[in-house]
């Protein structure tokens, strides 16, 4: 039935909660013209939509630790439909719409911002809000970053960043693999590793299905004092044959390949996706541009290629590389100018076997505990002063720093302890074991091999 006028019909609505805010996205036929205003006592939200009609159900949105108590409709005239949101507490809409991509087609999204969340000053450079002024993107930082208590031994803070969630799926493979469920369990995985770990703490950007966008993940890790950022995807690729996993670190001059540039092109795209359209990408490049004859960045990217190398390296033992070595590309998330950056790409989920692999439970802990290997590597050759781990090291508590092997074909207990320069005690402590037994494939943790243990 063709109209002169067109109207759009809502075909859909989905809901995403996040920490401090409620998503909701109506899937459009059509582009829509929309209005959206508050009423309070009771509190609501009204969404009038021009040239629209409701074409599903609004009764089935999971709306369980939302601050949406019901949403009512109503076809105020043929072709203006209204929405009512009942709420239980205040709540602060944002509203945009968005073009179709390759995923969905065109969309209305209303952001609920809880009372007290902090939508009013928002951590990208305000263009949503312009009469905020923008936030400083970069050079803010030594400041702020890190309570000023440096006889403390504290904990280095690693964040951690499951790319996509909520309304950006990030790339999708065969059976349903969606990247940004397999990066949520990895990054999870990877948490939990870390903090069993004296003298780190692991920090989650995202610890849901929802959207964060680009920037706000820097601005987490910053506000968590991390140490690292270290950025979790999956790849996809026109040929379903490609494999291996890779880790990034920014590069100065944007893509060192047109491979890393049509992924730097696809992930940076998040943004776009996730609503802060109009955020101009060109003013970041150019504020970045200013960042970089920053000596501190010069520094910070050695930094993030050390730990990048090292964690290439371990994951190169249980997994397919798709390149030996670090690769360098513009990627958003890596670009805090004073924080070690990497984005690891576990594999590509657009690869039949691989995407299997990356929603294995055993695979996605191999993935982390690699990826962890490669973190610890690095901050024991490196520790930031003031941190437990630097104090172990300066007071000759630690020589040599944990590590692990996995037993081949020949070697006894005995022969791993003499190589690691670690007595037979503190091995089968390290690994709880209550005799000499080991099995091929198993992999060891070697403890840390003291200056006392060794005189
Ligand atoms: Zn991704």
């Amino acid at each position: 039935m063709a109209q002169a006028w067109a109207a759009s019909d809502v075909r859909g609505v989905r809901l995403w909660r996040a920490p401090d805010n409620t998503r909701l996205v109506f899937d459009l036929s059509g582009p829509v013209q929309h209005n959206v205003f508050t009423l309070a006592a009771p509190d609501r939200i009204v969404i009038d939509v021009s040239n629209a009609a409701l074409k599903t159900s609004i009764e089935q949105l999971p709306l369980k630790n939302t601050p949406i108590t019901g949403m009512r409709a109503a076809q105020r005239t043929a072709d203006e439909l209204r929405l009512v949101i009942d709420l239980s507490a205040e709540v602060t809409p944002k509203s945009f719409t968005l073009d179709p991509n390759q995923e969905y087609g065109h969309r209305l999204v209303v952001d609920l911002f809880d009372k007290g969340s902090d939508v009013d000053t928002p951590s990208v450079p305000a263009t949503v809000t312009p009469s905020v002024p923008a936030a400083p993107v970069a050079p803010t930082l030594p400041a702020t970053k890190r309570p000023t208590s440096p006889s403390a031994r504290r904990d280095i803070v690693i964040a951690i960043d499951a790319g996509h969630g909520g309304e950006d799926p990030g790339a999708l493979g065969p059976g349903n693999a969606r990247e940004k469920d397999v990066v949520l369990a990895i990054a999870k995985r990877l948490q939990t590793q870390i903090n069993a770990e004296k003298g780190y703490r692991a920090e989650l950007t995202r610890t849901g299905d929802y959207f964060i966008p680009l920037r706000k993940r820097t601005e987490i890790a910053r506000k968590k004092g991390a140490d690292l950022f270290v950025s979790i995807h999956a790849d996809a690729a026109p040929r379903s044959v490609a494999y291996g996993a890779s880790v990034y670190a920014l590069s100065d001059r944007g893509a060192t390949s047109e491979t890393a540039r049509w992924l730097a092109d696809t992930e940076n795209q998040s943004d776009l996706i996730g609503g802060v359209g109009n955020v101009s990408l060109d003013d970041k490049d150019r504020m970045l541009a200013g960042v970089l004859l920053d000596l501190s960045m010069t520094a910070t990217l050695s930094s993030s290629l050390d730990v990048g190398q090292r964690v290439l390296r371990n994951m190169g033992r249980i997994a397919p590389l798709h390149k030996d070595r670090v690769e360098q590309a513009g990627f958003m998330v890596l670009k805090s100018p004073d924080i070690p950056s990497i984005l690891v790409e576990t594999g590509f989920i657009s690869n039949p076997g691989e995407a299997n692999k990356l929603r294995s439970a055993n695979h996605q802990q191999a993935l982390a505990r690699s990826i962890h290997t490669g973190i610890r590597q690095f901050f024991q050759q490196s520790p930031p002063p003031g941190t437990y781990i630097a104090w172990l090291r300066d007071s000759g508590k630690v020589s040599i720093g944990m590590r692990e092997h996995t037993v081949r074909s020949g070697e006894s207990l005995a022969l791993i302890a003499q190589r690691y320069q670690v007595t037979l005690d503190s091995l089968r402590r390290a690994n709880k074991l209550d005799s000499n037994i080991i099995k091929i494939g198993q992999t060891l943790t070697i403890p840390a091999s003291t200056l006392a243990s060794q005189q």
